[in-house]
C-alpha cells in the first residue's frame, strides 16, 4: 500500500542514499511524478547525485543551506530553479526529510517536490497589476457586490485625503458631498443593477473637508455566470476643468461689477419669454431702469462711489424680483427686468416699488439717488424687439417728465 500511494502520488517522490561523502547523495528511488517533473526515466536517474538537476540559475546559498540541513539532519525546505533533461528550466519547491532505523542512524534522505513555475508566475503577474494600479495617475477602488471597499491604489488615496486602512470595509459612501440630487444616486444604483456601467462627473468631499470633482466610471464585475461579484470604479480628477467651466459660464452670462446677468444673456432670456409668447401665449412685461443724472455723480463723487450706487441699485433689484424673473445689466447704468407671466398691473406695481424704495434710501456719500422706469407688457403679435422699443419710449417718458418716476406704456 505504502509502495502504490508512493508511486501514485501527485508530488515527486525521491529517496537518496544518506552518504554525504565524495559524491554525495545518490537516488535510489524516484517516483513517476519525479520523471515527469524532470524528464528523465528512472533508469537514467537510478544511482545518479540529484546534482544532475542543477544549472546556471540554481541559487548557491539555497543548495548551502541544503547541505547544512543534510549534515545536521534536519528537516529542509526551499526552493530554486531546476533543469530538465531537455535544458528547460523549471522553479521547483522541494522539502528532504531524514530516514532514520532503529538505532537514530540516517539511512536514506526522502524529498517530495513541486514544480512551482506556473504558481510564482501568476504571483508576478498579480504583483505586477497591483504595482501597475499603485502607479497609475486615476483614481482606482474596487468594491464587493455589497459595495464594501476591497482594494484602493495611491492616487485614490491622493484623490480624496483618505488612506487605504481607513476605507477598506466600508461603502464609498463617505465621499457623498450632499451636491448631488438623491434621482443622481438612484440612477447610479438602477444602472449597476441592471448590471451596466456608469459614467458622471460626481462632486465629492475630500477628508479635509473641501469638494473635488471626478470624471467617474463604475463598472460590475461579473462571474462566469453573469452574476456581479465586484464593482470597480476609476476616477480622474477633473476639478481644475470643472471650476474653469463654471467660472467662464459665469464670465459669459454675467456682469462683473455687479454680477447681475450681461447684456447678452439678457437677450437669451428676451427670446426664450418671446418663444413662451408665441407658442403658448403666455405674455411677459419688461421694466427698463435708468438712474437719474447718474454722470454727476460720476463728475461729483468720483467713478468709485458711481460703481458703489451702481451695485446697491443691483442688490435692489435683485432683491425685489422673484426668482423665476432676471435683472439684466442692460447698459452702463440701465437695468432691463423681464418678467414672464406677470401682467402689465403687476409690472407697474413692482416698478413703483422699486423707485420708491431705491428714492427712500440715504447712500452715505452721494445721499438720495433716483431711478425712472418704464414699463410694458407683451401684446400679440409683437416681437420682443417692438416690446423693448415701447419700454425704451416709456422711460423717455418718465425722464421727460421730471426722472424719479415710473412711466407705463399702454
Ligand atoms: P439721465 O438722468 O438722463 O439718465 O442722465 P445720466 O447722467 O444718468 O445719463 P448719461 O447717459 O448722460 O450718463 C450715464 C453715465 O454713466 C455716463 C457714464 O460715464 C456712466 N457709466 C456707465 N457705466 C459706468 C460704470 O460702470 N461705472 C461708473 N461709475 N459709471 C458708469
Ligand atoms: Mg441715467
Ligand atoms: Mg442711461
Amino acid at each position: 500500500m505504502l509502495q502504490a500511494a508512493v508511486e501514485q502520488a501527485f508530488n515527486a517522490v525521491v529517496i537518496t542514499t544518506a552518504d554525504l561523502q565524495g559524491d554525495g547523495p545518490h537516488i535510489t528511488y524516484c517516483n513517476p511524478a519525479f520523471c515527469q517533473l524532470t524528464g528523465y526515466s528512472a533508469a537514467e536517474l537510478q544511482g545518479r547525485s540529484p546534482r544532475l538537476l542543477q544549472g546556471p540559475l540554481t541559487d548557491q546559498r539555497v543548495l548551502q543551506r541544503l547541505r547544512d540541513s543534510l549534515h545536521q539532519g534536519t528537516f529542509f525546505l526551499g526552493s530554486t530553479f531546476n533543469y530538465r533533461k531537455d535544458g528547460s528550466a523549471y522553479l521547483v519547491e522541494w522539502n528532504i526529510s531524514p530516514v532514520r532505523d532503529a538505532q537514530g542512524q540516517i539511512q536514506a534522505f526522502v524529498s517530495v517536490q513541486q514544480d512551482i513555475t506556473a504558481r510564482v508566475e501568476a504571483q508576478q503577474r498579480q504583483a505586477l497589476l497591483a504595482r501597475a494600479l499603485h502607479a497609475t495617475r486615476d483614481a482606482v477602488l474596487i468594491a464587493d457586490h455589497q459595495a464594501h471597499i476591497l482594494f484602493v491604489n495611491q492616487a485614490f488615496e491622493h484623490l480624496t485625503g483618505y488612506a487605504s486602512a481607513e476605507v477598506l470595509g466600508c461603502t464609498p459612501q463617505f465621499l457623498q458631498s450632499g451636491q448631488h440630487p438623491p434621482a443622481f444616486y438612484t440612477q447610479l444604483r438602477e444602472a449597476l443593477a441592471r448590471g451596466d456601467s456608469y459614467q458622471a462627473t460626481f462632486t465629492n468631499r475630500h477628508k479635509r473637508g473641501h469638494l473635488y470633482h471626478a470624471a467617474q466610471t463604475i463598472t460590475p464585475l461579473k462571474d462566469d455566470t453573469g452574476t456581479v461579484q465586484h464593482y470597480v470604479c476609476v476616477s480622474k480628477d477633473v476639478t481644475e476643468l470643472v471650476t474653469r467651466t463654471q467660472e467662464l459660464r459665469q464670465q459669459a452670462h454675467h456682469d462683473a461689477l455687479t454680477g447681475l446677468l450681461n447684456r447678452y444673456a439678457g437677450e437669451k432670456q428676451l427670446q426664450r419669454c418671446q418663444q413662451a409668447a408665441q407658442t403658448d401665449g403666455v405674455g411677459y412685461a419688461l421694466i427698463l431702469a435708468d438712474i437719474d443724472e447718474f454722470k454727476q455723480i460720476n463728475d461729483r463723487w468720483g467713478h468709485e462711489a458711481g460703481d458703489q450706487v451702481l451695485l446697491r441699485c443691483a442688490q435692489l433689484l435683485s432683491t425685489a424680483v422673484r426668482s423665476g424673473d432676471a435683472v439684466v445689466r442692460w447698459g452702463g447704468e440701465e437695468f432691463l427686468i423681464v418678467l414672464p407671466g406677470c401682467p402689465l398691473d403687476a409690472a407697474h406695481s413692482l416698478a413703483e416699488h422699486m423707485r420708491t424704495t431705491l428714492a427712500a434710501q440715504e447712500d452715505a456719500t452721494v445721499g438720495q439717488v433716483t431711478m425712472s422706469l418704464g414699463v410694458a407688457a407683451w401684446q400679440a403679435p409683437e416681437d420682443s424687439a417692438e416690446l423693448l422699443r415701447r419700454t425704451d419710449q416709456a422711460l423717455y417718458h418718465a425722464k421727460g417728465q421730471g426722472r424719479n418716476q415710473v412711466a407705463v406704456a399702454r
